[in-house]
């Protein structure tokens, strides 16, 4: 027996339609999404049923006209006749739906930074930061104070599942911020990373975009974004800059958000650091946004070693490339390149003057 589909539904209710070849999409959640633009609620076609794991409105045809209309679940089969006719007179475009290559990984869009600021300096007040890694911040020349205004934390290893849940009791939103996913019991927990240290990624606000993990005891991709992508209900992060200090007209553009910290506590300097050289996508519109707040020069701290390899040259010069299109007066710090990087140097300036090291 020919049954509506949910295409007969989101063609009535005025819903986009997704994207061609997309069996499932994103829409505006009529509960939770405040602004057209945040788009939390799910509409899976091939599943014929809709899930905003934000709110956790769900159902399945009849359920999403009943939410749109208010007409009670039990009268949708009777208006929809009185609407569109049986469900075999039905005049349906054709939409080519492709089979999805992992109906259980759909991933969640990246909720609004507000919404991540509030979620991550939560988590972040529930743990606490070992005694090795207060050490080595420490060593690098950050203070006490310092240490607990960034809000450098260490990883946990275990309780991730309950920390979940105590967020999500006290409110906050687990969906759409990258690091978290539901288990395969349906209960939100967050990635279990090796250990290290969780970095905070601000923009120029203070607001915190995403967390960085400085990794213990490895050599290759030290850094790594706090990310649950290809995991249920889970989030890519994105390539975030970080800002260090306060706005003003210069800033000191280097490379990993730690190191501009560093930089800014050792020196009182404005940085601004992008994840790698190579990873600036999001570079651009934070200038643009800096700019019209009166940044006018940018000079440049990448590690004296840099130029060794030639990938990391061509990010370099395409990062020149676009501070030259984009109009700002540029220039690089050159200092002692027995110092690998400008915190280093600053940090052994300072320790020689007080006659420390
Ligand atoms: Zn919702």
């Amino acid at each position: 027996m020919e049954m509506f589909h949910i295409t007969d539904i989101i063609s009535i209710l005025g819903l986009p339609y997704p994207p061609i070849g997309q069996a499932s999409y994103y829409v505006q959640c009529p509960c939770c999404d405040e602004k057209p633009y945040k788009k939390h609620l799910n509409i899976n076609l091939k599943k014929e049923v809709f899930r905003c794991p934000r709110c956790g409105v769900s159902g399945g045809i009849f359920d999403l006209y009943s939410l749109y209309t208010g007409v009670p679940r039990d009268q949708v089969l009777r208006v929809l006749v009185d609407r569109l006719g049986t469900p075999s007179q039905v005049k349906r475009p054709k939409i080519k739906v492709e089979p999805m290559s992992n109906d259980f990984g759909v991933e969640c869009p990246i909720t609004d930074i507000e919404s991540r600021h509030a979620t991550y300096s939560a988590l972040l007040d529930k743990l606490s930061l070992a005694k090795d890694h207060r050490e080595n911040l420490l060593r690098r020349g950050l203070k006490e104070a310092d240490i607990e205004r960034l809000g450098y934390k260490t990883t946990p290893v275990v309780g991730m599942a309950s920390i979940a849940k105590q967020l999500q009791m006290d409110g906050l939103y687990l969906a759409g911020v990258p690091g978290f996913y539901r288990s395969d019991s349906g209960t939100w927990t967050f990635m279990q990373e090796r250990r290290g240290i969780l970095i905070p990624v601000r923009n120029a606000d203070g607001l915190i975009q995403g967390l960085q993990i400085r990794r213990d005891n490895v050599q290759r991709r030290k850094f790594r974004w706090f990310s649950s992508t290809e995991q249920k209900d889970g989030c890519k992060a994105e390539g975030w800059t970080h800002f260090a200090g306060v706005i003003s007209s210069q800033l000191v553009l280097t490379e990993g958000p730690m190191k501009a910290d560093i930089i800014n506590a050792l020196s009182g300097l404005t940085v601004l650091a992008v994840p790698g050289v190579n990873s600036l996508t999001h570079l651009q519109i934070t200038l643009e946004t800096l700019r019209e707040r009166g940044l006018r020069e940018i000079k440049t701290a990448f590690d004296m070693d840099f130029s060794t390899n030639i990938h990391v040259q061509n990010g370099f010069n395409h990062l020149l490339a676009l501070l030259d299109e984009m109009g700002f007066r540029f220039g690089t710090y050159i200092w002692d390149p027995r110092y690998k990087g400008l915190d280093d140097f600053i940090w052994a300036q300072k320790n020689n003057n007080e006659g420390g090291i």
